[in-house]
């Protein structure tokens, strides 16, 4: 048995709209993915949005109650279950503000909807992937950067209409205006209508009478243009940016363009998670004898201080000089690996210094053996 929608929000069948969006509300901030971890989270968010989508919308209840859960469910796709329902819009309306930070919105609609089936039958512009190269200091502090989109832009000429100018809309003759077409067949449950959109005006009920002569009717025109990207602090490899309405132009709003972050290997820094590594060249007299040496971090240069007797390879570690730590906030750390120079050449001072301390050091290893009877 398909679960009853009235259930699912936790509301009578007799509950008020109001009662079923204040339920709603609730439930989906509850559940919502980017809140709740839970692994049944996603599964419940989207039955409540299915709850919604269906109660929500007067004409689709009063088919749910005719014909209860089981026979509902074999009428109704998902698609038709969620056709015109904009889950962000919704959001917005409710003034829920779940902090997408514009990224992954539209991954997890999509996922759970499928990205362009909110409005199946409307005139809603293409969504855009756009793959970015960005080298891996920017992915890390942020950056602002200007892209050119090739995409469909709105028809300055009819402002995107569609008409032509002095064009008069006309009712389509075909649906009277209603946008839909009824079709009535018979079924296991009697006869059935189902409405389906006007192949004859796209669902509009009216439409131009002259068609716009530079965009042909359709309200948009293929254009290059340029889009300013703005990259926050702490992108990942992979990530995907959404700008909204950037995608194709359409009637009925716009797609949304995807910014892919490929993120460039770097000459000096690595990253490894939220930490970043690089190495730091230590004199070998600081490396034996301690002392501070300047380096580098993503953000600036750090007196970093050796201990006596550091070895090579060793970690120096500056806590939060890493990268942003995109989803749980905080930042990683910096971690220097140390490698110690050894000089290629000596002036003769210098070597003489040296050789000096290697007979120190040989005579005192000498000694040492002889007083505990070494040999
Ligand atoms: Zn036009
Ligand atoms: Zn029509």
């Amino acid at each position: 048995m398909d679960k009853d929608y009235y259930d699912v929000l936790g509301v009578k069948k007799s509950a008020s709209q109001e009662e079923i969006k204040r339920a709603y509300r609730e439930l989906a901030l509850k559940y919502h993915p980017d809140r709740n971890k839970a692994p049944d989270a996603e599964e419940k968010f989207k039955e409540i949005n299915e709850a919604y989508a269906v109660l929500s919308d007067p004409q689709k209840r009063t088919q749910y109650d005719a014909y209860g859960p089981d026979k509902f469910g074999q009428r109704y796709s998902q698609e038709d279950i969620f056709r015109g329902f904009n889950f962000e819009d919704i959001f917005k309306d409710m003034g829920i503000n779940i902090n997408f930070g514009g990224f992954e919105s539209g991954e997890i609609f999509g996922n759970l909807f499928g990205m362009q089936q909110a409005h199946p039958n409307g005139d809603i512009g293409q969504n855009i992937l756009y793959r970015m190269d960005l080298p891996l200091e920017e992915a890390v502090l942020g950056a602002q950067k200007e892209i050119s989109v090739r995409h469909i832009k709105k028809c300055q000429s009819c402002g995107g209409s569609g008409g032509d100018k002095g064009a008069k809309l006309v009712q389509c003759s075909v649906c009277r205006g209603s946008g839909y077409t009824a079709i009535v067949r018979n079924s296991m449950f009697g006869r059935v209508q189902t409405m389906s959109t006007c192949a004859h005006c796209g669902g509009k009920g009216k439409f131009y009478d002259k068609k716009c002569k530079i965009c042909s009717g359709k309200g948009g025109v293929p254009a290059v243009e340029t889009v300013e990207v703005k990259i926050p602090e702490g992108v990942e490899d992979g990530m995907r940016l959404r700008l909204q309405g950037m995608g194709d132009f359409g009637k009925d709003g716009s797609g949304d363009l995807y910014v892919e972050i490929h993120t460039l290997e770097s000459d000096k820094f690595k990253r490894e998670g939220d930490d970043i590594i690089s190495d730091v060249r230590v004199p070998f007299y600081t490396a034996i004898l301690g002392g501070t040496v300047q380096a580098q971090t993503m953000r600036g240069s750090k007196e970093i201080d050796i201990s006596p007797g550091t070895e090579p390879g060793k970690h120096v570690i500056i806590k939060g000089a890493g990268s942003k730590r995109f989803r749980h906030g905080g930042y990683g750390d910096h971690i220097f690996v140390i490698k110690v120079e050894i000089p290629k050449s000596l002036s003769p001072e210098e070597k003489e210094l040296i050789s000096r301390y290697k007979d120190l050091s040989e005579r005192h290893h000498d000694e040492s053996r002889k007083k505990f009877g070494i040999f």
